[in-house]
């Protein structure tokens, strides 16, 4: 029997962020039924990877820094050993044990004075994915270094997008949107067969909508410095740091990245703001099934080779 679909949608604030989850379903009832199951998907990964819940698996880490490995689930040392390989990837330009450098940079407006050199370089010393030891027998984890850090900032979101989407499948709903402010993450089309487009913002003019693109390949992720940064004598610092300098990345204002999994995106977004265009865009051209754009500081657009821009 064909029921009519519809999508449902609803906002609410997870992990920090604004999450948008559509849902297509027969009615309204059924439509918050599967939006309660993404809720509370999104909701256990947020309790195993936050750092801020002194709670959760990924604070106790944290807290045995340079004292003795840790034992955790299975999925969060999974999502570790993967960070890890993203690190690999890019040179270390993406590192989950950036977190010590936080302490530094605040991109909440609070901060009045650039940071001195000594301490930028000495925020640099506790960071490392070389000091993640992983016990694949045990599922331990430990950061060989006391004060050394791991945070999901760059991942987590992705990561939660591409579960909350994995269960609603596995439950039958036919087709929606799990977009974890940016981080996109669609299946099935809309109820009129049409595909799912996303808005990309203009970097320039955060109200405005530079293209709207089809997603056919599952996720699309946004990193823009348009929200959190800082400015120090005309130069735009933004809150994604390169983890072999200290400093934050300059020159590039927005890296849209297309990967079939939402947390290959995310991750990187914010490997190629790190990266710079000239490697970040090759790095991109070697991975099969992934695509870019990035906008620079200019406004000009730069975009791998089979993407194409519908301007809206
Ligand atoms: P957002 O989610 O804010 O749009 P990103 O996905 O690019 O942006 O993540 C940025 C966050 O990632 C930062 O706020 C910080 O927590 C973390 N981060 C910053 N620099 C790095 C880095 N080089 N590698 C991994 N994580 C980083
Ligand atoms: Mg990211």
């Amino acid at each position: 029997m064909l029921y009519a679909q519809e999508p449902y949608k609803r906002t609410i604030k997870l992990m920090g962020s604004r999450f948008d989850i559509t849902v297509v379903a027969k009615d309204p009832v059924e439509g918050n039924v599967f939006i309660d199951m993404a809720i509370s998907e999104i909701t256990r990964i947020e309790k195993l990877i936050s750092s801020w819940d002194i709670n959760s698996q990924t604070s106790k880490i944290n807290r045995n820094a340079g004292i003795k490995p840790v034992q955790v689930n299975i999925e969060l040392f999974n999502l570790i050993q993967r960070g890890i390989g993203i690190s690999k990837l890019t040179d270390g330009a993406f590192d989950i044990s950036y977190a010590s450098m936080d302490k530094i940079w605040k991109f909440d407006g609070s901060m009045i004075f650039m940071p001195s050199e000594e301490s930028i370089k000495a925020s640099v010393v506790k960071v490392g994915y070389h000091n993640i030891i992983l016990d694949k027998e045990n599922h331990t984890v430990f950061l060989k270094l006391a004060g050394m850090r791991i945070g999901f900032g760059a991942i987590g979101k992705g990561y939660a997008a591409d579960k909350a989407k994995d269960l609603l499948k596995s439950k039958g709903v036919v087709a929606g949107i799990i977009n974890a402010s940016g981080d996109m993450n669609t299946w099935g089309k809309q109820p009129d067969g049409k595909e799912w487009k996303v808005a990309i913002t203009n970097p320039m003019d955060k109200n405005k909508v530079f293209a709207l693109l089809p997603i056919t390949k599952g996720a699309v992720v946004t990193s823009g410095n348009y929200e959190k940064y800082v400015n120090f004598n005309d130069v735009r610092y933004t809150h994604i740091i390169d983890p072999r300098s200290g400093y934050p990345a300059t020159g590039i204002i927005s890296v849209t990245v297309f990967a079939p999994k939402a947390e290959l995106a995310d991750a990187l977004a914010t490997s190629v703001f790190v990266m710079g265009i000239e490697v970040g865009l090759n790095r991109i051209e070697q991975l099969p099934q992934v695509e870019c754009i990035i906008i620079d500081d200019k406004g000009n657009i730069i975009t791998s080779k089979n993407i194409e821009i519908e301007k809206s």
